[in-house]
C-alpha cells in the first residue's frame, strides 16, 4: 500500500488534528462503557420503520428536507418546521454550524475541558480557538465568558462532557445576551439523562441555537441522526452549507428510524429513567469505593480516586474485560469517564473496579 503523498494534499490536511472516537471493539463480551452508547437497544417501532424503509423505495433518493422527521421533531419542540435542521448525527449538524457562524475573524469561546471535536471543527475551517477555563468544581464560569471580550460567538455543551456537570437556563440566557449580534451554540448531547433544555429560549432568543442527537437518549448511534433547533434565519444559514455540502445527508432508512423513535415517547421515557436510576446507584457505590464522582447529569459519570492512577486503572479494567474512557488531557488526566450500562454492566464494572483498585499499585 502506497501512502498518499503530502505533496498531493491540500496544506490544510497537513495540519489538521482529527477527532480520535472511543475504542469500537472487535472483541464480543466486552462490557462496553466508553463512547456514552445508550444500553438499551432503539424502539421496537423505529427497527420496524427501517425494516419496511428497506423495503421499499431504496432505488430513489430520500427527501432532501426530511421533513416528515423535522415535522415530529417541530411538534415535539413546540416549534415550526422552518425552525429544525438535522444531519447525519450531531457531528455533521455542529460542523456546519461552525462553518455558517464562527468564522468572524474572532475568536471563538468554549470551555477548556468540553467536547474536544469543537477544537477539531476550529482546526478544520480556520476558526481560532479561545479556551475559556472551567472553575475548580469543573463548572463552566459564566463570568469568564462574559469578559472574554470580541468573539466569532459561543458553544457550551450543556450538560457539558465529559463532565455531565449541568448548567442552569438563567445561565444560558447570561451567555446570550452577551454578544447577542453572535451565535450561542448549545450542545445538548446529553439533555434527556435530567439536563435543562434550551429549547424554550429559542422565541426570545434569535442568537440561540440548540443542537440535539438521537444516538443517546433513542438509542440510536448506528442511524446517525442530529438535529438542531433555531430561529429561522439560523436554519437558512444552515440549509445553505448543507445544500453546498450534500443534500442527501439522512438516507431513507435515517429518515423512518429516527420519525419512529421521536414518536415513541413511551420508550424514550422508560430507557431514559432507566439510565438515569442506574446512574444514581453506580454513583453511590463508587463513592463507597473512595472515588470522587462529579454531579452528572448525563448518561455517563466522571470520576477520580485520589490513590489510583487513571490510566493504569482504565488499563486495568480493559485487562478485566471493561472498557471505560480515559482522556489525557490537561486538567483531566486523573479521571476516568465512565458511561452508564445496564445495572448488570455496572455490576460487572464495580466488581473490576474493586478488584484492580485491590491489586494495582497506588500511584
Ligand atoms: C455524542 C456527542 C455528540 C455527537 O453525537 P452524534 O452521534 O454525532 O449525533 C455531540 N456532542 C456531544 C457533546 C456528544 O457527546
Amino acid at each position: 500500500m502506497s501512502l498518499p503523498s503530502p505533496a498531493a494534499w491540500s496544506p490544510v490536511v497537513v495540519t489538521l488534528v482529527p477527532y480520535v472516537p472511543g475504542e469500537q471493539p472487535k472483541i464480543d463480551r466486552l462490557v462496553k462503557l466508553n463512547t456514552n452508547e445508550n444500553p438499551y437497544p432503539p424502539s421496537p417501532r423505529a427497527v420496524q420503520a427501517i425494516r419496511e424503509a428497506a423495503a421499499q423505495g431504496l432505488e430513489l433518493y430520500p427527501d432532501p428536507d426530511a421533513t416528515a422527521l423535522r415535522r415530529a421533531i417541530a411538534a415535539r419542540h413546540g416549534l415550526a418546521l422552518g425552525e429544525t435542521f438535522v444531519g447525519n448525527g450531531s457531528d455533521e449538524v455542529l460542523a456546519h454550524a461552525f462553518f455558517a457562524f464562527f468564522q468572524h475573524g474572532a475568536p471563538l469561546l468554549f470551555a477548556d475541558v468540553t467536547y474536544s471535536f469543537y477544537q477539531v471543527y476550529c482546526g478544520l475551517y480556520g476558526i481560532e480557538p479561545r479556551l475559556v477555563p472551567l472553575d475548580d468544581r469543573m463548572q463552566l464560569d459564566v463570568d469568564a465568558f462574559a469578559a472574554a471580550g470580541p468573539c466569532a460567538g459561543i458553544v457550551v455543551a450543556n450538560p457539558n462532557a465529559p463532565t455531565g456537570i449541568g448548567l442552569p437556563l438563567a445561565a444560558i440566557e447570561r451567555l446570550l445576551q452577551v454578544h447577542p449580534d453572535r451565535v450561542v451554540l448549545v450542545d445538548e448531547a446529553y439533555v434527556d439523562f435530567g439536563g435543562e433544555s434550551a429549547i424554550p429560549l429559542i422565541d426570545r432568543y434569535p442568537n440561540l441555537l440548540v443542537v440535539q442527537t438521537l444516538s443517546k437518549s433513542r438509542s440510536l448511534a448506528g442511524l446517525r441522526v442530529g438535529f438542531a433547533c433555531g430561529q429561522r434565519p439560523l436554519v437558512d444559514a444552515l440549509e445553505r452549507v448543507k445544500n453546498s455540502f450534500n443534500s442527501y445527508p439522512l438516507d431513507r432508512l435515517a429518515q423512518a428510524g429516527a420519525l419512529a423513535a421521536m414518536e415513541d415517547e413511551a420508550h424514550f421515557d422508560q430507557t431514559r429513567r432507566a439510565v438515569m436510576d442506574t446512574r444514581e446507584g453506580l454513583a453511590l457505590q463508587l463513592e463507597d469505593m473512595g472515588f470522587d464522582v462529579l454531579p452528572s447529569q448525563a448518561n455517563f459519570v466522571f470520576v477520580r480516586h485520589p490513590r489510583h492512577d487513571a490510566a493504569a486503572l482504565a488499563a486495568a479494567l480493559r485487562g478485566r474485560g471493561v472498557l471505560v474512557r480515559h482522556f489525557a488531557g490537561p486538567r483531566i488526566a486523573q479521571y476516568l469517564r465512565i458511561s452508564i450500562g445496564t445495572p448488570a454492566q455496572c455490576e460487572q464494572l464495580v466488581r473490576a473496579l474493586a478488584d484492580a483498585v485491590r491489586t494495582e499499585g497506588s500511584a
